[in-house]
């Protein structure tokens, strides 16, 4: 198992089990999020039966860097091989305001949106919530600097690796480890209604990002087999339920597809599906991918959807596009590799 699996009180109650105090788990926990130590010789400070144990017990390594990629604009794409062969991708992006990475959170994805170059992946596996952080860690040490924000909106559904992505959060948030603040973290969902609303009382204030990408339906189960196991009124309904518990806007994302979902007709009917929510819209220019036959909006059509949506008062952005010609858009890396 990997060491980054486990939450600092499971530390605690493993080597309180084997006779040592709470300390050491604190120190242990020091090496592994502040020193980012490769391998466990180098803890320098705690008795060699602890660090034994350790090291028979747990592993540390849970990422293999098979190909880096980095782009005029300083976006780096890692792709990285786990221990079962697996391969999975990590994004890291360069803002004036500090270093962000897109982590994935599964091997392929089961949602399947017709858009999207990992929906055609079916999923393999969920990642272990130390995969997760192991991605961070090794983008950290690879790049020599620190990583300030974390956007979950890699690979897979992070909604359906519930109970991992908590842990992940729990682990990166810790002031006494890697110390990413809540409010620089935000996660993606295709619109899993039932996680969203229990995402409303989990205990981080982590921003959530809801994939709606169409204001109707029709158009959105297209684009998204997923609307009808759970179809637009219903993720509303949930993003109403998690603005009232959580009292945090939420972030509507909103690829933009050519002649699809990008009409002026379109934009009217999408301020009215959120009139009065506190929400923002990202619209994201689509990035066209090999295995879907969809292509980008225009730019004239972004800037007129874009401006509906502002004179109704719908507080909107237009994603500028970052690590466009290395294939930044979720899964590409990978499938290409493949
Ligand atoms: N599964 C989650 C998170 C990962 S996808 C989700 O769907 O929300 C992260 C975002 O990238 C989603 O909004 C998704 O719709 C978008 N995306 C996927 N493929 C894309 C593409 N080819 N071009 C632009 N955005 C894409
Ligand atoms: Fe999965 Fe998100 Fe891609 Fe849909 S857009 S297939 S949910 S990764």
């Amino acid at each position: 198992m990997l060491i980054y699996d486990l939450t600092k009180e499971e530390i605690i109650t493993f080597l309180k089990d084997n006779g040592y105090k709470k300390y050491r788990a604190e120190q242990l926990w020091h090496w592994l999020y502040i020193q980012k130590i490769q391998n466990f010789n180098e803890i320098n400070n705690m008795p060699k039966e602890i660090i034994e144990l350790v090291s028979k017990t747990y592993t540390l390594s849970a990422l293999e860097l098979v190909l880096k990629h980095e782009s005029q604009d300083g976006t780096l794409k890692c792709l990285y091989s786990l221990h079962d062969g697996h391969l999975i991708e990590s994004v890291l992006m360069r803002q004036h305001y500090g270093n962000s990475i897109c982590v994935t959170t599964q091997v392929g994805c089961n949602i399947g949106c017709s858009f999207c170059a990992s929906g055609q992946l079916k999923k393999k596996r969920d990642l272990t919530a130390g995969e997760i952080i192991a991605q961070v860690i090794q983008t950290e040490l690879l790049l020599k600097e620190r990583i300030n924000y974390i956007v979950v909106m890699g690979i897979g559904e992070p909604f359906d690796n519930y109970d991992n992505l908590l842990k992940f959060f729990k682990t990166i948030n810790d002031p006494k480890g890697l110390s990413i603040g809540a409010r620089h973290i935000t996660v993606s969902t295709s619109g899993i209604v039932d996680k969203i609303k229990e995402f409303a009382h989990f205990d981080m204030q982590v921003n959530l990002a809801i994939s709606l990408h169409a204001p109707n339906n029709e158009i959105r189960t297209k684009l998204m087999k997923i609307n009808q196991a759970f179809p637009i009124e219903d993720v509303i309904e949930a993003i109403k339920y998690y603005l009232k518990q959580t009292n945090r806007r939420v972030t509507i994302e909103y690829i933009m597809i050519d002649g699809l979902n990008d009409t002026p007709k379109v934009a009217l009917e999408l301020v009215q599906r959120l009139r009065g929510l506190n929400v923002y819209v990202n619209l994201i220019p689509y990035n066209e991918v090999l295995e879907a036959p969809y292509k980008r909006s225009e730019r004239e059509a972004q800037l007129r959807f874009y401006d509906i949506l502002k004179q109704h008062n719908i507080q909107v952005t237009l994603r500028k596009e970052q690590g466009h010609d290395i294939n930044a858009a979720c899964g590409q890396l990978r499938s290409q590799h493949l």
